[in-house]
């Protein structure tokens, strides 16, 4: 009888724990997440093909595997907590999202498998990638905009981005933020990220000691920019989103002076 007690007692305590986990806050958006992933598995299982190009001939190759990513895009949520950009992300009607969500206690939320295509980059340019999207993992860091980041939010993010990296062997230059992608659009992250700390660890290009560093007369600042993956089309902004990321300053001077371009001129050597 007792052992009867006890079953019931046991089978009663998993009923709740079930359903409590699956009345969670997230637990109909889990679900939404589940339903559109196995719609996409559908989507590229079909055979014959039907994605762009209907050719009459369908010969399934045996030799592929999924595409990776090989940028990653840092952001601050400009939010005014995590709660809330959790919820933005489980919004449809938001139409953004990213992988990952990093709080500012450094949990790490994730949110998207690797693999697939996050909303975040939005109208955005490196080089000559005009879908950033397409290639990049996104990671959105609490933060709204007018803050230092907190230590356990860049512990956690640098334990993410060696992993990352490791996964996906994404070269170092390619560890950038949203407004390198997106000048005069997108301002993220802050003017207190700390990029030379990432950079030291093989996540960014960064500077070093420009007291030796001569920059010839005929060095073309805007070209220099370019090169380091920069759209140039609004230079005034471009020269923005270089000095908030490299020197940390937020104004509005448009002007690279004498030590900003030996800074440039620093960078642009290591991406010749
Ligand atoms: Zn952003």
């Amino acid at each position: 009888m007792q052992l009867y007690n006890f079953l019931i007692a046991f089978l009663f305590c998993s009923f709740v724990v079930f359903f409590s986990c699956n009345r969670g806050p997230y637990a109909k958006t889990n679900k939404a997440y589940k339903k559109q992933s196995e719609k996409l598995a559908k989507q590229i299982q079909q055979a014959p093909l039907k994605d762009s190009v209907a050719t009459g001939s369908w010969i399934g190759t045996t030799n592929f595997n999924l595409r990776k990513p090989n940028f990653v895009i840092i952001h601050h949520t400009a939010q005014n907590s995590c709660e809330q950009t959790l919820k933005t992300f489980t919004t449809a009607k938001s139409q953004v999202s990213a992988h990952y969500v990093i709080c500012k206690d450094g949990v790490i939320h994730h949110m998207l498998n690797d693999y697939l295509r996050a909303w975040q980059a939005g109208v955005s340019k490196w080089g000559n990638n005009t879908d950033i999207n397409s290639s990049s993992i996104g990671i959105e860091i609490d933060n709204n905009g007018f803050e230092p980041f907190t230590e356990q939010q860049i512990n956690s993010l640098m334990t993410l981005l060696a992993t990352l990296k490791k996964a996906y062997n994404i070269p170092t230059s390619n560890f950038i933020g949203h407004q390198d992608i997106a000048p005069g659009r997108k301002v993220d992250p802050n003017v207190y990220f700390p990029w030379q700390k990432l950079a030291d660890s093989g996540f960014g290009i960064w500077w070093s000691d420009t007291t030796n560093v001569t920059v010839p007369p005929d060095f073309n600042a805007l070209v220099a920019l370019r090169i380091v993956g920069y759209d140039i089309k609004d230079s005034a902004a471009v020269i923005q989103s270089f000095k908030r990321k490299y020197e940390q300053i937020e104004n509005k001077d448009v002007i690279l002076n004498d030590a900003d371009k030996k800074i440039l001129f620093m960078l642009y050597r290591k991406y010749e």
